[in-house]
């Protein structure tokens, strides 16, 4: 049933609203400030680990760095005259992270040490349980539970039989060396190919376990001269405009063509990593077994100045063969060779299928979201789930993930949610979340456009559903801009 917009308040406007956001990272942290700016504040932010900061906590893995320019990689509100490079690493990126949620008073707003274990809609308002038996109660949830948060472990045979060290990329342990070590890696991902590329010159032997080859296209990442930083301090509107050319340019160049399948853009883009692989990987063996077999782009793209260089270095292996077993001195490959390592990294991904589970979500019907998504997940425009009112994701199913900012969909959310947050706070409604009926329009048109886009020309990906229809916005990012700009207020049920 979809409810027609009305303009007359049903009662008095709210201004005791609470909200809970679930999670502080990137989104997390955005939601909080946003809040506080709008005026609400009364909210609580929830955070499962002791520190803040998502994706760029837990991936600490050598080499990691966002292959997003720094200055797209901000916060609009919050530029950095700082950014070492122009792809700047992790650890920088979590500082910029504290320092802004510092700066604008969130940070002592978040309880950390709290995982939510449930939330569930009960008289009208969010209950919420917590991992240490608390509880809570607000209007509103905001789950910026992220995306790429839990580490998809292999299933390979032998896994407990290795005797070195093992780990997640997602889980670095550093208190293991790595320098003089025999290092193996699974997986050809940004994730693997970045921690390729720290550790060759680090390590005695480097052996690269590839199931499937990538494109990569090269980048350069300059350092910023002191120079360049006090300008950018001084005149933050050259900040500005790096930003504002770079999410042209990735709009335009990139992610606009992605959902285009006969872009010729596409074609640029995969005739540039060829000429890449052509040129700088001399030996024509290790060249054809680089060699992707699909379209660049169908896979997310890895962008690196360095992993050929890295691969071809002396001690360093690339292995196509598949892997058989873990043993107890290594990789056992399917032609009978073991490969004897004294550590081995997994750099095989995310579930990303989970989104805000393993968190229990029950909705206003009783049904939970596990129930809801038993086919997988879907939200209307990657927000909100008919049935769950006033309970809204960042960066939920279906939305933009790809080489972009996504810190750019978040901001873009966020200004939409509070939109919908303003029909509860002017009291033209107390419970608002998408219709059944705009939800299904909207899931069997993005079906019908995912067909279309680069992702489903024939790979393996984590942008794939489990029938291997891609899961991500399958619009331009334009079309995502102008949808995020204002909801269509008929498209949601609003009692
Ligand atoms: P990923 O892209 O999902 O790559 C996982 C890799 O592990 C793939 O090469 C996969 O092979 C391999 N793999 C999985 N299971 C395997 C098995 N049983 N045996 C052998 N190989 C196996 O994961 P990721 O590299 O962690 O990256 C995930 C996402 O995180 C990226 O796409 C990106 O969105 C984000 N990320 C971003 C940055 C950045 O710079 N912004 C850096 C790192 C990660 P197949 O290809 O054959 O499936």
């Amino acid at each position: 049933m979809t409810t027609e917009p009305t303009s007359t308040p049903a009662a008095a406007p709210r201004n005791d609203l609470r909200f809970i956001v679930i999670g502080a990272g990137m989104s997390g942290i955005l939601s909080a400030i946003k809040l506080k700016q709008a005026g609400f504040d009364d909210f609580a932010v929830y955070e499962k680990a002791d520190r803040l900061g998502g994706t760029w906590r837990e991936n600490t893995y050598p080499g990691i760095a966002c292959d997003v320019p720094s200055h797209f990689y901000s916060y609009s509100f919050a530029p950095n005259p700082d950014w070492s490079h122009r792809f700047s690493p992790g650890a920088e990126i979590h500082a910029y992270f504290e320092a802004v949620a510092h700066r604008y008073g969130v940070h002592e707003r978040i309880q950390f040490g709290k995982e939510v274990t449930r939330c569930a809609f009960e008289d009208g308002r969010w209950r919420i349980e917590t991992s240490d038996g608390a509880t809570d109660v607000a209007d509103f949830v905001i789950a910026a539970t992220g995306v790429l948060h839990h580490p998809a472990i292999p299933d390979i045979e032998g896994l407990d039989d290795f005797e070195g060290a093992l780990f997640h990329s997602a889980r670095w342990d550093h208190d293991v060396p790595v320098a003089g070590k025999r290092v193996g890696v699974v997986g050809t991902g940004s994730s693997a190919i970045q921690i390729v590329s720290a550790l060759v010159d680090r390590v005695e032997e480097l052996t690269l376990f590839q199931r499937t080859a990538q494109w990569i296209t090269p980048i350069e990442n300059p350092a910023y001269s002191d120079t360049e930083k006090a300008e950018f301090q001084e005149h933050p509107e050259a900040m500005q405009t790096i930003r504002d050319a770079v999410a042209r340019a990735f709009t335009d160049g990139f992610a606009n063509v992605l959902v285009d399948a006969d872009s010729p853009m596409l074609q640029v883009i995969h005739d540039s990593c060829l000429a890449n692989l052509e040129n700088n990987v001399k030996d024509p063996e290790l060249r054809e077994k680089l060699r992707p077999d699909y379209r660049a782009t169908c896979k997310r793209l890895i962008m690196s100045e360095d992993f050929y260089d890295a691969i071809q270095r002396p001690n360093a292996k690339l292995v196509t063969e598949g892997i058989e077993r873990l043993e107890k001195s290594g990789v056992r490959t399917r032609d009978g060779r073991l490969h004897e390592l004294d550590v081995l990294v997994l750099a095989t991904g995310f579930r990303v299928e989970d989104f805000v589970r393993p968190m229990r979500v029950i909705g206003r019907s009783g049904a939970s979201m596990d129930e809801v998504w038993k086919d997988g997940p879907f939200a209307h425009l990657a927000i909100s789930v008919p049935d769950f009112p006033n309970f809204f994701m960042l960066n939920g199913p279906n939305g933009p993930v790809g080489n972009f900012s996504l810190i750019e969909v978040a901001e873009l959310q966020f200004g939409y949610i509070l939109q919908l947050v303003e029909q509860v706070r002017s009291g033209a409604c107390d419970e608002i979340c998408a219709s059944q009926e705009a939800m299904q329009r909207f899931d069997a048109e993005r079906r019908e456009a995912a067909k279309k886009t680069i992702w489903a020309s024939g790979c393996k990906s984590w942008y794939l559903d489990a029938d291997g229809l891609p899961t991500a916005w399958p619009f331009t990012f334009d079309r995502f801009r102008e949808e995020m700009s204002k909801p269509q207020l008929g498209d949601f049920e609003r009692r």
